[in-house]
């Protein structure tokens, strides 16, 4: 079966590099870690254009290649990898970002040892055949149920801004999310 993992929020903390890169510019306007809502960056307080702006123009070099990663990503990801090899599953990349942001997000990965056996990069996750996926975004969670897929196979990594989402599986992390997908997927 193949496995599908988001990368940000995932795997690289990209709310937080936004956070940290505008703290460095421009500290003031910096009022949280995280935004309430899914993109809503009621965190920063400027103009959301103008958020959008530095976020995907002036800084998006800074804020996409020097985001950290998440906290245990790494060696979740590696038990993930090592456990769906081990049983001829696949782990496989899908994200959002495409154009500039995906060879963006390519480079990152390859920085930081991230090494998937295949990479997608499309705004359609429904598609790809996955069996699991492990994201964080409420969007994704509705393509995900509207395609007809089952919300036990969504495994929502738990933010503040996807709460409302039920009857899925929460995890705080990947290796929770693998320790569901082996409970829960048979061999
Ligand atoms: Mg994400």
């Amino acid at each position: 079966m193949k496995i599908g993992v988001d990368v940000d929020q995932c795997l690289r903390d990209f709310m937080m590099s936004v956070v940290q890169v505008f703290s460095r510019h421009n500290p003031e306007v910096v009022l949280g870690e995280t935004p309430d809502t899914y993109h809503g960056w009621e965190n920063i307080d400027l103009p959301p254009k103008e958020i959008r702006r530095l976020i995907f123009g002036e800084w998006v070099e800074a804020i996409f290649l020097g985001a950290p990663e998440c906290h245990g990503a790494k060696n979740g990801f590696e038990s993930l990898v090592t456990w769906a090899h081990a049983n001829n599953h696949t782990v496989v990349c899908v994200s959002k970002n495409s154009g500039y942001l995906a060879d963006l997000t390519m480079r990152w990965l390859s920085d930081h040892g991230f090494v998937f056996d295949e990479y997608h990069f499309t705004a359609d996750k429904s598609t790809i055949g996955l069996e699991y996926i492990i994201d964080d975004s409420p969007g994704i969670f509705k393509q995900w149920i509207e395609a007809g897929n089952d919300s036990s196979k969504f495994v929502l990594i738990d933010y503040p801004y996807n709460r409302d989402i039920l009857a899925v599986p929460r995890v705080p992390d990947i290796a929770n999310a693998l320790t569901y997908i082996k409970q829960h997927s048979h061999r």
